[in-house]
């Protein structure tokens, strides 16, 4: 056994026999930068276009373990040519953002998921493991810091972005007992600015994203650059995304999870979603968005919904002959996409096998249920509106 076991709450040094220095937020370390920079006007708030002018950085060494964390100027990381990512791709990541509220105070939409995720990620590729609430703690460090980087404009948040890179010195092929944590922000506007057509898909039974047994399940980096060849794919033939098909099974659509809403015999309706079998992310939108659909009307009535209209809520697969199917006989009133990037994007043309599925125009933008998601989250985000313990302040 090395040092790096997930199992005993007191990790140690295998060879010297001494206890490993847990991840600890009260040891960070602040050195802010001499100047700061100007903020992006709103049109070049696009995600990774700009960068705040601080990260976060912590490192785990298997002869110490973790490292005092630091806050420090925005920088190049310096790593050797022979480290674990970049031969193999050990890397995992998260997004998140932070919202400015009505009180001017900054907010984290379930960051304890986003922690959790990432812990589930590393442990994935043997990464050494950390206290994810030490790991949380720091980010809203970091935000606070940066408060004056999220744009107070609606729609707009600062993207914020957790990554863990292995950077063990060797080219063996075996798991990375060094790491970088660190965590930099990217201030956004809306993710699609495509008005009332939507979003438009290419369906493609491409394996490359995530297969059943496999790991699309993990916010891993060695998931999402074998798509980029069916990204550019779909591009050329005038889409935005791809639609991944496992099968004849939805999958998701670029990075996001997928919806679709079908009006039943009797005039209520079928929210679906493919289930969490293993192939599909586990996003916190989507989580989010089966659970606010879920309490509608009874908890909540949701922003724009009559509380007559009911809602029905299935984690089920979706096939395409199915979708085609629900679409000739006018069933298929919409289809959304979530995530934290979009948020909530609805789908106006799902291209498949040479042809065109459009979906039905609604005036102002998306359908009726990805519109009152949109509203009822952004809500909950921006701290208009309080539902549970969604939104967490950053002080
Ligand atoms: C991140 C991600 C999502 C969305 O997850 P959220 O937690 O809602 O942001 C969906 N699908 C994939 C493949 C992802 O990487």
């Amino acid at each position: 056994m090395n040092g790096v076991t997930n199992g005993s709450a007191v990790e140690h040094n295998a060879q010297l026999n001494v206890p490993l220095t847990p991840l600890d937020s009260s040891k960070l370390r602040i050195t802010l930068a001499n100047t700061l920079k100007a903020l992006p006007p709103p049109e070049d708030q696009v995600i990774g276009k700009n960068y705040t002018d601080h990260m976060l950085v912590v490192t785990f060494d298997p002869a110490k373990g973790w490292s005092d964390p630091e806050i420090k100027p925005y920088g190049p990381l310096s790593i050797d040519p022979a480290c674990s990512v970049l031969q193999y791709g050990t890397s995992c990541f998260e997004g998140m953002k932070a919202y400015l509220g009505p009180d001017g105070k900054a907010r984290l939409f379930r960051p304890e998921q986003n922690m959790a995720r990432l812990k589930r990620s590393a442990d994935r590729l043997a990464l050494p493991s950390f206290n994810e609430l030490e790991v949380l703690k720091l980010l809203k460090r970091l935000v606070a810091i940066e408060r004056h980087w999220i744009p107070a404009l609606p729609g707009h948040s600062l993207y914020i972005r957790p990554t863990i890179i292995g950077t063990r010195p060797s080219i063996g092929v075996s798991a990375s007992d060094h790491t970088i944590l660190y965590i930099i922000m990217s201030p956004t506007g809306p993710y699609f600015r495509t008005g009332d057509e939507g979003i438009s898909l290419l369906a493609l039974g491409d394996p490359a994203r995530s297969w059943p047994g496999g790991i699309g399940g993990h916010k891993v980096g060695p998931n999402y650059s074998p798509g980029f060849k069916s990204l550019e794919q779909a591009r050329e033939l005038g889409y935005q995304q791809v639609l991944w098909l496992i099968g004849e099974k939805i999958s998701e659509a670029g990075i996001m999870n997928i919806f679709a809403v079908v009006k039943r015999d009797d005039g209520e309706y079928d929210v679906i979603t493919p289930p969490l079998d293993g192939t599909i992310l586990p996003g916190i939108t989507r989580q989010s968005a089966i659970e606010l659909v879920s309490a509608h009307p009874v908890r909540t009535i949701l922003p724009g919904l009559d509380d007559s209209i009911r809602l029905h809520l299935h984690e089920q697969d979706i096939t395409m002959t199915q979708l085609k199917a629900w679409f000739t006989e006018g069933r298929l009133t919409e289809i959304f996409v979530t995530g934290t990037a979009a948020l909530v994007g609805h789908i106006g043309r799902i291209g498949f096998k040479g042809e065109d599925i459009m979906l039905t125009r609604h005036e102002g933008g998306g359908g009726p249920v990805a519109r009152a998601l949109y509203e009822s989250i952004t809500a909950i985000q921006e701290g208009r509106e309080v539902w549970e313990d969604w939104s967490v302040l950053c002080e």
